[in-house]
């Protein structure tokens, strides 16, 4: 059991991040039901995870994921949550996260969209997916080149998966205009890639617990947001 003090923070932090977001929205001229918030709680247990759930948070992002469909299955009795993966994804864990339905953040290669494809069909669904591309240039980082996406878009299986836009994240330690102008890139190629393919490419999943308000202002569709929300909280 969660006590409650530790329950009555996480409404507090996930009603002030409700606000933040929404104030974002507006000030950046657009209307707050045009950002959504996934949660990340890959900080924390499913006991916790739970508490957020109780708070109101219905998007839960997990970048493992393998932790992804334990959470899944531990809390399967809340048919509202819908499920983030927003961490790369192995080939040989593709069957068993697709049973979660999840919306995947993070194809970062070919090879990966085609084999969800393939399985997704196997399964009788359709999956939801994000390229992530790689817009601060680091090495270290996952996700596509700019050029990569630009072929990839090109040869997406025409069942199995619905690519419906694009994810990043600004480099480490990148200040916030730094980080702003790499959002903004971010949506810049996103038009490209829509108008290349005549697919719509509607989303933008960009912005974190240090970013979201530069992110916002550039057009994202989806924060992803997980130490905010676990501030003052004891993690386990
Ligand atoms: C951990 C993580 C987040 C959340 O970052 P915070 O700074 O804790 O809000 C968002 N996106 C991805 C891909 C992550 O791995």
């Amino acid at each position: 059991m969660i006590d409650p003090s530790t329950r009555e923070r996480l409404q507090q932090n996930w009603s002030a991040v409700e606000n933040d977001v929404s104030e974002a929205a507006t000030q950046s001229g657009r209307t707050p039901d045009e950002v959504r918030i996934v949660g990340v709680s890959k900080y924390v247990g499913v006991e916790l995870t739970q508490g957020l759930i109780d708070a109101g948070c219905h998007d839960l992002g997990e970048s493992r994921p393998q932790q992804l469909w334990q959470k899944a299955e531990a809390l399967a009795e809340h048919e509202k949550v819908r499920w983030h993966l927003i961490g790369h994804l192995q080939r040989n864990k593709v069957r068993r996260i697709l049973r979660c339905q999840p919306l995947i953040h993070s194809i970062d290669s070919d090879r990966l969209l085609n084999a969800l494809a393939m399985e997704s069909v196997e399964q009788g669904q359709t999956a939801r997916v994000f390229l992530e591309i790689n817009i601060s240039g680091e090495e270290a980082k996952t996700g596509l080149s700019a050029q990569q996406a630009t072929e990839l878009i090109q040869q997406i299986p025409t069942s199995g998966v619905q690519v419906e836009g694009l994810m990043a994240m600004a480099g480490w330690g990148t200040d916030r205009s730094e980080a702003r102008r790499q959002f903004s890139q971010l949506r810049e190629l996103r038009d490209k890639l829509a108008s290349d393919s005549g697919l719509p490419l509607p989303e933008l999943s960009m912005g974190m617990s240090g970013d979201f308000h530069e992110a916002i202002a550039e057009g994202a569709t989806i924060v992803r947001i997980g130490s905010r929300l676990f501030e003052g909280v004891e993690r386990y």
